[in-house]
């Protein structure tokens, strides 16, 4: 068999070579030799070893530590700013207390350490020299583009319900599918969820939504996903016929999700974006009918599903950005959009342009998950014409008070008195400049605000 190597940082190296250099049996293990192994660049490295957390500690004590998970075997040791986490191995359940294991038992506690974690693509570990330790067909789940639980897939969902999302979430990040029996037991006990705290679920949840290959694993797992966010349950098979659409509302909203163009956010406006895409048209169900034409209307669905879209993110923990970025979009996602420079600057003037940014990728994204008839290509085709011209406007416009040739002490030395006539009066230029019918310069907004008799 070939002998994989893989290449570790220093600093991952060098607590893995203390540890073994004080007799302790040590390894990197779980998303790191995932990851290394597909090639991908690990986010952190973790470690496992037989040291017991007070040895770990005692090693590293000339290290910055973080002990927030030690009474779950875990020392946290600070190297060149980034935190490596090194867990004593440990058995869940019934085992959890066992006696600290003599060196032949060590490879027994490191496989007893395997067989808790979740997924065979996550339960392998490797140090230099010895290779990968894989004992569940990790690597072949990761040849074969499969996440498949450690063991029985029902008794491992029993044991943590988190786990059901964190399926999804690495099928969504890896763009694989669920084995099976793993989709079957997920979907059998995806009510557990409910039990899960809002914080765990949001994180997972977010995680999911955030990756690449989100829309397909909606598109495909969406009954399990309704464990943890029951309100979409109604969207699937929830149809809506006429010339517009070419899927249900659900199948709609993975598209629109896995089509979603992230270029150009920053991650809020991404995690913004994804979240609205995801809650775009749940209320749609709630507003379905059906026109004598036999064609679906979805009246109000933009309104209430702001009020849905936010009563799940509340329910969720989610960051207050977060829950008030998504509903404000969702609550405009279909409206029309304006059309000349005076409504274009004061939509500016109202939204922002970094909001009016991510309205228009909502809805090329929510458009690109229509079907492909002329009618939705005009529609996508003034969604490109305003972000370009919403763009240029942004650079080049005048569309907030801080950007008026004037100010307030401008007009009051014009004669104007101190007051609230002074906010109104720019308020008045404002519009006046937005409306294209005074250039925004000092000499021709004071005659204007002569002609309007607001100084003298
Ligand atoms: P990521 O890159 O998202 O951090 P990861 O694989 O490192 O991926 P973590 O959530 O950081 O995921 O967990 C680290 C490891 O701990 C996992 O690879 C897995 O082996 C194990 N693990 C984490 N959560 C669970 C769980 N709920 N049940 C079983 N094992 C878990
Ligand atoms: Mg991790």
């Amino acid at each position: 068999m070939r002998q994989e190597s893989i290449r570790l940082p220093q600093d991952a190296l060098w607590l893995l070579q203390t540890l073994r250099a004080a007799g302790h049996s040590a390894y990197v293990v779980g998303g790191c030799v995932r990851d290394s192994l597909l090639g991908r660049t690990p986010g952190d490295w973790d470690l496992c070893t037989a040291a017991r957390p007070e040895e770990t500690r005692a090693l590293f004590a000339g290290q910055q530590l973080v002990l927030t998970g030690v009474k779950h075997g875990t020392v946290g040791v600070v190297l060149h700013g980034k935190v490596y986490e090194i867990t004593t191995y440990r058995q869940d359940g019934a085992y959890r207390d066992h006696r600290h294991p003599d060196q032949v038992h060590f490879v027994g506690a490191l496989a007893d350490d395997l067989a808790r974690r979740d997924f065979t693509i996550n339960a392998m570990a490797y140090a230099p020299g010895e290779g990968v330790i894989d004992l569940y067909g990790g690597r072949g789940d990761l040849a074969a583009g499969v996440v498949r639980c450690v063991g029985d897939p029902a008794a491992r969902f029993g044991e943590d319900a988190l786990r059901i999302l964190r399926a999804l979430r690495f099928a969504a990040r890896l763009g694989f599918r669920l084995d099976d029996a793993t989709a079957a037991a997920a979907e059998t006990a995806c009510q557990t969820l409910q039990s899960v705290s809002a914080e765990r679920l949001y994180t997972e949840l977010d995680g999911l939504l955030m990756a690449p290959g989100a829309g397909d694993v909606l598109a495909q797992y969406g009954k399990i996903l309704a464990g943890a966010v029951p309100e979409v349950l109604p969207c699937m098979g929830c149809t809506q016929p006429g010339r517009w659409h070419c899927y249900d509302v659900w199948q709609h909203t993975a598209v629109a999700v896995q089509t979603l163009d992230l270029r150009g956010q920053d991650t809020r406006g991404a995690r913004v974006l994804c979240w609205a895409a995801f809650l775009h048209d749940i209320a749609k169900p709630q507003c379905r009918s059906v026109g004598a034409d036999g064609a679906a209307h979805f009246r109000g669905h933009n309104q209430r599903g702001a009020v849905m879209a936010r009563a799940i993110l509340r329910r969720l923990k989610a960051p207050v950005y977060l829950i008030d970025g998504a509903a404000a979009l969702v609550a405009i996602h279909d409206a029309p959009l304006p059309t000349g420079d005076a409504a274009i600057l004061k939509s500016l003037n109202r939204y922002g342009a970094v909001f009016l940014r991510r309205l228009c990728a909502l809805k090329c994204a929510d458009l690109d998950a229509h079907a492909l008839t002329p009618d939705v290509a005009a529609r996508r085709a003034e969604v490109t014409a305003f972000a370009a011209r919403m763009e240029e406007l942004a650079r080049t416009g005048c569309y907030t008070m801080r950007q008026l040739a004037v100010n307030g002490g401008d007009l009051m030395d014009a004669g104007l008195p101190a007051g609230p006539a002074v906010g109104r009066t720019l308020h008045t230029l404002l519009n006046a400049v937005m409306e294209g019918r005074v250039p925004n310069e000092r000499g021709p907004l004071l005659e204007e605000a002569r002609r309007l008799r607001r100084i003298p």
